[in-house]
């Protein structure tokens, strides 16, 4: 057995993440698994040398809004912890990690017990108890929730949990094409922000210009998802190059060889069909979901489902022992 506790949660991101800490904060013992090398899930960052200097880009999502109270007096912390900061390129209200997106996430985790690279792959409920099978390891719980995309949620809670599944199986999430791309001189595009909402680029923007961020010009590019399903199985390789070609196209600026090009899939980024529930939880199995397709397909979303999974555990626990 490599860990028993409370509460087992499924998923690191910032969904599960917060469920993670409104428990914590309330005294459950919490343990946290992520298949994930590190912390980010979709609000990832990667890190790249270009012309000898390290620089990062944010290739999932691209900033945050907080206009909840609860979640803007979080991000205020966050702010006054130099983890996040203001972006006004995107929006008046627009808010970014720093110096990467991933480093709000990051924060929170360093106050839990998250075990990075560990892919939950079976539920199993015996004598009321859940048994989580990881591969080669296994952990036991009285509670599991489960913070993973909506597809991903529904294969996991096929056989345990098939209401909760088919919930999840309702939603479909439109895949992104993210290319990142490094560049030895300024790009001559005044602005650090580009979309469009008919165009197969849906959002570029100069990732070097957001707060916290040095070194070279660095560019993220996602497709829209019309233009993502037509590339989709491609190598990524080529299709770093047909974005960037649709990038200087849409933009208007002469075409330019990058010094660093690469590209990453994302097939469950924005769930379409959104429950808008917030979360759910079954107190009789004990088991409850939380994810931005149960709120809104956005960070501040994903935020308010974990708290309202942790919010609908702890008021279960109160009328249970009332
Ligand atoms: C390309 C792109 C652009 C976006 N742009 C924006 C934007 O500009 N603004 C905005 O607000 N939002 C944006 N979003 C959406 C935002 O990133 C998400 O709404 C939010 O991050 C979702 O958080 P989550 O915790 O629900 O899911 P995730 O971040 O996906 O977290 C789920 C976690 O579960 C882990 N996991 C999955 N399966 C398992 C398993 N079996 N075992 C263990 N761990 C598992 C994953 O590794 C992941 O870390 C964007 C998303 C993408 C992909």
């Amino acid at each position: 057995m490599d860990g028993h506790c409370d509460i087992l949660i499924i998923g690191g991101g910032m969904a599960g993440l917060s469920a993670a800490a409104a428990l914590a904060a309330a005294g459950q013992r919490i343990i946290v698994l992520d298949k994930g090398r590190g912390p980010g899930g979709r609000m990832a960052a990667r890190r790249a040398e270009i012309g000898g200097e390290q620089v990062g880009f944010d290739h999932g999502a691209q900033y945050f809004t907080a206009h909840d109270p609860a979640f803007l007096d979080t991000v205020l912390v966050w702010e006054m912890a130099g983890v996040a900061a203001r972006w006004p390129a995107a929006g008046e209200d627009a808010w970014v990690g720093t110096p990467g997106m991933n480093s709000c996430v990051k924060a929170m985790a360093e106050t839990l017990d998250v075990r990075w690279g560990v892919r939950a792959e079976r539920l199993e409920r015996n004598s009321a108890v859940w048994r989580i099978a990881t591969g080669d390891q296994s952990f036991t719980a009285a509670t599991v929730l489960v913070a993973v995309p909506a597809e991903q949620a529904a294969v996991l809670l096929a056989e345990t949990a098939p209401e909760l599944a088919a919930l999840a199986a309702s939603v479909s999430s439109a895949p992104c094409w993210a290319v990142m791309a490094g560049f030895n001189a300024r790009l001559p595009i005044a602005a650090d922000t580009y979309r469009s909402d008919t165009g197969p680029v849906s959002w570029a923007a100069r990732n070097s210009a957001k707060p916290g961020r040095s070194g070279a010009e660095t560019w993220v590019i996602h497709a829209s998802p019309a233009r993502s399903r037509e590339l989709i199985d491609l190598p990524k390789e080529e299709v770093a190059q047909f974005l960037l070609a649709d990038f200087f196209a849409a933009t208007g600026a002469a075409a330019r060889a990058p010094q660093h090009l690469d590209a990453h899939r994302w097939l469950y980024a924005l769930p379409q069909a959104l429950i808008g529930e917030g979360a759910r939880f079954d107190a009789t199995l004990r088991i409850g979901i939380a994810g931005d397709y149960l709120h809104s397909a956005r960070v501040e979303g994903a935020w308010l489902s974990g708290r309202t999974l942790a919010q609908a555990v702890l008021q279960e626990r109160v009328a249970s022992t009332s």
